[in-house]
């Protein structure tokens, strides 16, 4: 079998592999949630720690490499997004000042993950709801804001048809992302999937797939990955044979605006432990779901340390339901002993993510991803933030720190400071009006 990987300047295609790597098992038994055990066996818990792979102590020579994830929700392209992006219609579109307040957290990333939820066809008409179809400039604003890796298996990837999959597959590339989830054809998919990136000392391997295609067939030749078990299973165990220190899979599934997981996203993400997965993120039901840090205790009763976010909402768009205008970054570190070749999971926290929309001089719309920590408590001026913006970010924000804080991550605040010379908006200046003689 040979898979071919892109280099870290997202360029030159380099890597085979072959058929004689051993298939590391994917050994686990029995998930646990870490809060459940420690409530019916502390003592077990301590021995885990104490005696389970999780106490092989690091000695203070080991050096220790560090790889820095960042992941968002769904990129979304509704109608007023696109237009408020226009500079000449059907020809020319900005989207970089929507991530100008979130890039400078981006690019300091190692690798930052974004779920593509629109197409790209290359031409015009471009669309919102229901077939979503925007215009390429939009990859090339996620690619200045700092991302690196497009993930485009989800229910709307094949909005524009063949030539949808095809152009956002192709733009992707030609503006330096790693891209996967959909394929213009299923050679590809072979050669490409899993994707693996290498990154500082790392190889990871990145899945993607999403529950459907909102009833639109994907055409032939093109390729999506539907969370398909079975076909989830076979692409878990390449994935194994290619030996990456972290294997991390992103589903598009869910319930719509539902603040828990179901029973289903459960049951896959059980599966997707259970077959290799160090990290699962999840994305589609335009809400916060649940961050939750699992162990599985593996054949040899070895605990592995693992994490799933359910969904991270959204993180641009212009829906209005209940809890929708806003999502999460979420950062996650890998750590690597060189030593010992072990890599487990880091430090992890959330940044809550607030779509403001900012009405500028006549009337022009801007949409802007703002990390809500750095523009609350008397900094909303910075942004010219009316009362009815502040009061929807504050209620935003509330909703989403109070349910995050029954699960297992914490906040990570930003500071004004951290995001370097911000922009300062000005509300327009109000007419004057004449006075009646
Ligand atoms: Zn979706």
């Amino acid at each position: 079998m040979v898979s071919t990987v892109f280099d870290t300047n997202h360029q030159s295609l380099i890597t085979n592999h072959d058929n004689n790597l051993t298939i590391s098992e994917a050994n686990s038994l029995t998930i646990h949630k870490i809060s459940t055990l420690k409530k019916i066996c502390p003592f077990l818990c301590i021995s885990f720690f104490l005696f389970g792979k999780l106490s092989i102590a690091q000695s203070p020579q080991d050096s220790i490499s560090k790889l820095d994830l960042l992941f968002i929700g769904d990129v979304m392209g509704h109608k007023p997004q696109i237009k408020s992006a226009e500079i000449i219609k059907n020809k020319q579109y900005n989207y970089d000042p929507c991530f100008q307040y979130v890039k400078p957290i981006i690019e300091k990333a190692d690798l930052a993950i974004a779920n593509l939820e629109v197409t790209l066809p290359g031409e015009p008409p471009y669309l919102g709801y229901p077939s979503f179809r925007s215009p390429n400039e939009l990859a090339s604003a996620l690619r200045n804001a700092g991302f690196d890796i497009l993930v485009t298996a989800n229910n709307h990837s094949n909005d524009a048809g063949k030539k949808g999959v095809i152009n956002t597959i192709s733009t992707s590339q030609k503006n330096g992302f790693y891209q996967t989830g959909t394929f213009k054809n299923i050679e590809d998919r072979e050669l490409f999937y899993p994707l693996i990136v290498y990154k500082n000392d790392f190889k990871i391997a990145f899945l993607n797939y999403t529950y459907g295609t909102n009833s639109i067939k994907t055409q032939a030749p093109t390729f999506v990955n539907y969370l398909d078990e079975e076909l989830m299973e076979k692409d878990m165990e390449m994935a194994r044979q290619l030996q990456p220190d972290a294997i991390i899979v992103i589903a598009h599934w869910g319930k719509e605006y539902e603040l828990l997981e179901n029973k289903k996203q459960t049951k896959v993400t059980k599966k997707l432990f259970d077959w290799g997965a160090d990290l699962v993120i999840g994305m589609h039901p335009h809400v916060v779901q649940p961050i939750r840090e699992m162990e599985i205790v593996q054949k040899d009763s070895t605990i592995k340390k693992t994490l799933v976010t359910y969904s991270l909402g959204n993180f641009i768009s212009n829906q209005t339901k209940l809890n929708t205008d806003g999502g999460l970054m979420f950062e996650i570190s890998l750590l690597k002993n060189n030593t010992t070749g072990k890599v487990t999971l880091g430090e992890h926290h959330y940044i809550p993510i607030w779509r403001y929309i900012y009405k500028g001089s006549k009337k022009k719309r801007t949409y802007f991803a703002i990390p809500i920590s750095a523009f609350e408590n008397g900094k909303e001026k910075w942004l010219a933030m009316d009362s009815s913006n502040k009061k929807a970010m504050q209620a935003f924000a509330k909703t989403t720190r109070d349910h995050l804080k029954k699960f297992d991550s914490s906040e990570r605040k930003i500071e004004l400071e951290e995001l370097g010379d911000v922009p300062k908006l000005r509300l327009p200046k109000p007419k004057k009006i004449k006075e009646k003689k």
